[in-house]
């Protein structure tokens, strides 16, 4: 089950037998959920899909020896209907893109894993797999955690970006990645005259409300952010970053706690249990 570069963490290179041990070893399974969606005029549409497979694959090896881990192929498609007047985008709906989680994590708990985590690399992305995660949680003892890991590394990401606060779409991060990556797919030619930067008006409304707009509301050219202060080396550093912050979740026992009860406690003279 280990090759020339530690344990193998992929879910389809292991055999039914290593992951049926995997399972018996408390594994934790990382369904790595993206999207296959325009990218601007520089990146190719797999960005979100690339970018996130190799951050759990990374996080995965990082965390293993504290816990086992394994990474299902990466969920290819997602919520981008936003996206969809760019081309090349492949859009799911929302009930069937909950169903495919759904079932791809029902696959893995029928088959004894008890540890989850959907492991997400796509905005439009959040909202659904939290819904997904609620109702999994709720008909199984597994326990079902949700991340994003522009998110969860939000804190150390930020310092390492030049122009802008965290990760957006094509931008300065995303280009970055993809440059230490895919170079060959990264149309560096023009980079400066794709700078996008028009602040936070894109699904919001007053002051803290929710307003769904498609992506052309916010930019011309499908990218949000400063792709021209992108860099292989930065890149590097934020899959770094971005890997380290998704194994802390993964390796720290308190992710998989099972959820306590403390009815009983605190109760001002009236028990929930009469002992
Ligand atoms: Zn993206």
């Amino acid at each position: 089950m280990s090759h020339s570069n530690g344990p193998e963490v992929e879910w389809e290179r292991l055999k039914a037998h290593e992951l049926r041990a995997l399972a018996e070893d408390d594994a934790v399974v990382i369904f790595p959920v993206a999207a296959t969606e325009q990218h601007g005029p520089h990146l190719p549409t797999m960005t979100d899909t690339c970018i996130g497979g190799e951050i759990a694959r990374r996080a995965a090896r990082k965390a293993y020896t504290h816990q086992p881990t394994v990474v299902a192929p990466v969920v290819f498609s997602g919520l981008s209907g936003h996206h969809m007047p760019f081309g090349g985008t492949l859009t799911l709906d929302h009930d069937t893109f909950i169903a495919v989680i759904q079932c791809l994590v029902r696959s893995a708990i029928q088959h004894g894993f008890r540890k989850i985590l959907l492991s997400n690399s796509h905005g439009g992305n959040i909202l659904a797999i939290q819904f997904a995660a609620d109702r999994l949680a709720q008909e199984t003892c597994a326990i079902i955690v949700a991340t994003t890991y522009a998110n969860e590394a939000a804190k150390t990401i930020a310092p390492i970006l030049e122009d802008q606060p965290g990760i957006m779409h094509a931008g300065e991060a995303e280009t970055s990645m993809m440059l230490a990556l895919k170079p060959d797919l990264v149309d560096a030619s023009d980079l400066a005259s794709l700078n996008t930067d028009r602040g936070r008006g894109f699904l919001y409304a007053g002051e803290a409300s929710y307003r769904w707009r498609p992506f052309q509301h916010m930019t011309g050219n499908g990218v949000s952010g400063l792709p021209a202060k992108a860099s292989a080396e930065k890149g590097e550093r934020l899959l770094d970053a971005s890997s380290d912050a998704i194994a802390a979740l993964v390796a720290s026992p308190e992710t998989w706690e099972p959820a306590k009860d403390l009815r009983g406690d605190d109760v001002a003279g009236v028990p929930f249990r009469q002992t």
